[in-house]
């Protein structure tokens, strides 16, 4: 058996990977610090070809400080369900990742020398290569990365966790991976909902990301919350569903409309009630710019085209021959997500980004922080960085139970040998049809105990079917079992009622059951909560 040994591995090279890489590291700078990425490093995870905006930015002494976060920050929306302590964090450290930003050479929006931080704590960056920026960073620290191998299960004892299995996608090499700390950075469950272009991978999130660490954190006992809570990016353009730009970079009588069938202007960010969250107005809905000038029409132009999956909008209206200002762009809802950087659903996790598994640290997207977007990936990887080399520098590793190991990699493997059988992508779209169809908002009892037996029937039917004709369907068929858990815990959430309190869900691990309680999270004024250095 191939055994890898590291002090700190760290599962997902994504924003939230890379920053915990990098603080660990300039914490602890004689620890063996290793990332295993599904992908490649330099372009990997949401924030692969670029982003334009910093969500979360408190800058102290502005208009724009973190205690006013406190009070109008978006998460305030979901406030019975987050930590408000964790926004506090987010909040205050938000400043110390802009600045870290700069000093690696990212460019931030600024007037007279000001940072022009905007509603709902926005900071401006032109970052096309952002990514490419992390990964230098990681590389120049000696961070060992590992790129298109995914961890497929996490090893652990009743105790604490102390390793992890892994499948390089291209030849099929597995290996065993022992660690004293591990960071849990393998970002939402962004193939969940099947997208209108009923392409599996034309998703809003990155669609590597098959909810891994909900579905691996999970088996060994951690504890998650929100999974009834699940998220949708309300209205893209249809088939792509990408953000297209940030149409509030422009004053408010020059944003692009939303508009109806009949032309009638309607408001696309609505938010999910419990009747869904259609806009008013008649379905199809436009994006429509044929108010603008050429000079606005060249700024929206520009900050599409350039950032945020800049090659995929561009490709997008290229073939379709569109014009923004001249042609409508069609909307559609895009694919429900499982997301704690957009929606609330994750890891619980406290202020060291520590999971309730010891040794176990969680950040971005993965973790229950809520609403964070890429600030809180920043600031919680770090976060998480610091506390993983921390423990790493106090713990041994643990031995590694081989037969554990080995009993898994057959079961693992199986797929490949079985060659003739269900396509993983085939049971893969059959999965996220009842998805769709019975694990959608709004939810009802009935719709949960149906998603339940098509998930049994599944687990019975479909799953020892599946054939793998090469080491990357087998990692699709190990994806696909990924997303059926998140099915699974999200089918069972949305059971319960959660009025005024977090519902935490956790595997038993002596029994194998799933145990469920309500937590009511304690109000805490912005004032009591301790300032982070
Ligand atoms: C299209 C889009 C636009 C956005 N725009 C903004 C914006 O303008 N401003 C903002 O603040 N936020 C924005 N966000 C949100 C922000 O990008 C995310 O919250 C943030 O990047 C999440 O970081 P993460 O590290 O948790 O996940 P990611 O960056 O997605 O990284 C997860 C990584 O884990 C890897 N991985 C997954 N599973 C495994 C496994 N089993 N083994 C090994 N590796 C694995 C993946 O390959 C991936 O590289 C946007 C998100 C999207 C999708």
């Amino acid at each position: 058996m191939k055994i890898l040994n590291t002090d700190i591995l760290i599962i997902g090279g994504g924003s939230a990977g890379c920053l915990a890489a990098i603080k660990a590291k300039d914490n602890a700078p004689n620890l063996d610090i290793t990332i295993v990425e599904k992908a490649h490093i330099r372009r990997s995870g949401s924030l692969a070809t670029g982003m334009d905006c910093l969500n979360v930015t408190c800058i102290p002494d502005s208009e724009y400080p973190p205690e006013k976060y406190m009070e109008q920050g978006e998460w305030i929306e979901a406030r019975d369900y987050l930590d408000e302590k964790l926004h506090y964090i987010l909040a205050k450290k938000s400043y110390g990742v802009v600045k870290d930003l700069e000093k690696w050479g990212i460019k931030f929006a600024k007037v007279d020398g000001k940072y022009q931080v905007k509603e709902q704590f926005l900071e401006i960056l032109d970052s096309q290569d952002l990514k490419v920026t992390l990964a230098a960073q990681v590389a120049k620290r000696g961070v060992q990365v590992i790129n298109h191998t995914m961890i497929t299960s996490l090893l652990s004892n009743s105790q604490k966790i102390y390793g992890a299995t892994a499948l390089n996608i291209r030849d099929g090499t597995f290996s065993t991976i022992q660690a004293k700390s591990i960071v849990l950075t393998t970002g939402s469950c962004g193939r969940f909902g099947i997208p209108s272009s009923g392409y599996l991978f034309g998703t809003f999130d990155f669609p590597g990301n098959a909810g891994d660490g909900f579905a691996m954190a999970y088996k060994i006992g951690a504890e998650l919350t929100n999974f009834e809570y699940l998220k949708y990016h309300y209205y893209t353009a249809k088939d792509l569903h990408a953000p297209l730009g940030k149409f509030y970079l422009l004053p408010n009588e020059n944003r692009i409309k939303t508009v109806d069938s009949e032309g009638k202007e309607v408001d696309r960010w609505v938010p999910p009630t419990k009747e869904g969250d259609q806009p008013t107005g008649k379905a199809p809905l436009f994006i429509d710019a044929s108010h603008l000038g050429k000079h606005e029409i060249k700024i929206l132009e520009d900050v599409m085209f350039r950032s945020e999956r800049k090659i995929a909008i561009k490709q997008y209206f290229e073939d379709r021959g569109l014009k923004l200002g001249q042609d409508l762009i069609e909307l559609r809802r895009s694919p429900l997500a499982i997301c704690g950087g957009h929606g609330i659903s994750g890891l619980v996790t406290d202020e060291n980004a520590g999971t309730t598994v010891e040794g176990l640290y969680a950040a971005g997207d993965v973790a229950a922080v809520g609403i964070q977007y890429l600030s809180g990936a920043f600031v919680f990887g770090g976060i998480a960085g610091i506390s993983a080399s921390k423990y790493a520098l106090k713990n041994r590793h643990v031995e590694i139970n081989k037969q554990e190991v080995e009993e898994y990699k057959e079961k693992l493997f199986e797929p490949y040998r079985r060659k003739e059988g269900l396509p993983p992508s085939v049971f893969e779209f059959k999965l996220r049809t009842k998805i769709r169809d019975y694990i959608t908002q709004p939810t009802n009892e009935k719709k949960s105990r149906l998603a339940l037996k098509w998930i049994r029937r599944f687990r019975r039917e479909d799953l020892p079917l599946l054939a793998a004709r090469d080491f990357h369907e087998l990692a699709r068929a190990v994806e696909a079992g990924f997303i059926l858990d998140c099915a699974e815990i999200a089918a069972h959430a949305s059971l319960w009622k959660r009025i005024g309190s977090q519902i935490i869900i956790k595997r038993d691990i002596e029994t194998g059951n799933m145990r469920m309680r309500r937590h009511k999270l304690p109000r805490r004024e912005a004032s009591e909560v301790e300032d982070m250095p």
